[in-house]
């Protein structure tokens, strides 16, 4: 199970590194060719970051004089480029460093800690179904069909469900618009097949197209990774990277909350995770198709009392809208 450890993840990250510098260079030489001249101005460019080095060594300039005629010099040359490249046919950005993430620059760490897109690789390399798997990628705000939801009152509600679905919906995306500003947990509950996966990608996908860090996790992987952590079984390592991430990421979405296997420890467990996010002000998403009385019953009061105290709690109604369309 090579592809399960630290060392795997990382291979896999640094082979993304070596695709893209091999798509640059591919890029150079092709360019180089069509346009020779941009090859001189590369050439220039490099003698003239060593003549700058050296005329600092020498002391022919203050170091703040050297650099500033290199860089007037560097920007010179950087025009020239773009204008050679347009003419060429080429996009003026062909020769730019075609990062995989632009967040991290393919370095897998941001200020904050770990980048999103490293966490993603961890999390599948240590989940059979990936973190953010391809079809929650599509689940986008954009995306979302609120013809879906009927707009006819059923019992029981005030509001049919698709008005109800408009006020959630907009609290969604007010959570995401607000992120940084404003950390808070919201609580998505109802029966299967009302969107509730739907909406936390839609969520995720905005925060991470803004580099925030997202870890989606169903709550049975979750339960896993912190019984395996303490038995030590699978690969040490990478699940204790991962663990300390459930406490670290900016935000974790904790998906199915009540289908994992229950007993004392795994709810001692959920409850850590929550609870130390909670005291961290670190946002969480839960999404369960329990309702609020049976999460007590399911889990602990304690639990229970987090979620009413400290989570914006969405209740998603109506009927299964899978049965119209994929969701
Ligand atoms: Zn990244």
């Amino acid at each position: 199970m090579d592809e399960k450890s630290l060392a795997g993840v990382n291979r896999k990250f640094n082979a993304r590194k070596q695709e893209r510098d091999a798509l640059l260079s591919a890029r150079q030489e092709e360019v180089y060719r069509a346009v020779p001249r941009i090859r001189e101005i590369d050439n220039a460019l490099f003698g003239g970051g060593m003549r700058m080095l050296s005329a600092v060594w020498d002391g022919t300039g203050t170091p703040e004089e050297i650099a500033e005629q290199y860089a007037r010099e560097a920007a010179r040359y950087a025009a020239e480029k773009k204008m050679l490249l347009r003419e060429a046919g080429f996009g003026t950005d062909y020769l730019d460093i075609p990062y995989t993430c632009p967040h991290c620059k393919d370095t897998g760490m941001r200020d904050s800690g770990l980048c999103s897109c490293y966490l993603t690789l961890l999390s599948e390399a240590l989940t059979e179904e990936s973190g953010m798997g391809k079809l929650l990628r599509k689940q986008t705000f954009d995306a979302f069909d609120i013809r879906l939801y009927a707009d006819t009152p059923i019992e029981g509600q005030t509001l049919t469900p698709r008005k109800n679905m408009e006020s959630i919906l907009r609290i969604c995306r007010a959570f995401a618009a607000d992120f940084e500003n404003h950390a808070d947990n919201l609580l998505l509950y109802g029966n299967p097949g009302l969107g509730k996966t739907f909406l936390s990608s839609a969520i995720a996908n905005e925060l991470l197209s803004r580099g925030i860090s997202v870890l989606y996790q169903s709550a049975g992987q979750i339960a896993d990774l912190l019984s395996d952590a303490r038995f030590s079984r699978g690969d040490g390592e990478a699940r204790s990277v991962l663990k300390s991430q459930l406490l670290k990421v900016d935000l974790l979405i904790i998906d199915d909350l009540g289908t994992e296997f229950i007993n004392s420890m795994t709810d001692a467990d959920m409850f850590y995770v929550v609870n130390s996010r909670l005291l961290a002000e670190k946002s969480t998403i839960i999404s369960t198709n329990l309702a609020l009385p049976d999460i007590g019953r399911v889990y602990s009061d304690r639990m229970l009392s987090r979620i009413l105290g400290h989570y914006t709690k969405l209740h998603i109604y109506g009927a299964d809208i899978r049965n119209i369309r994929g969701m």
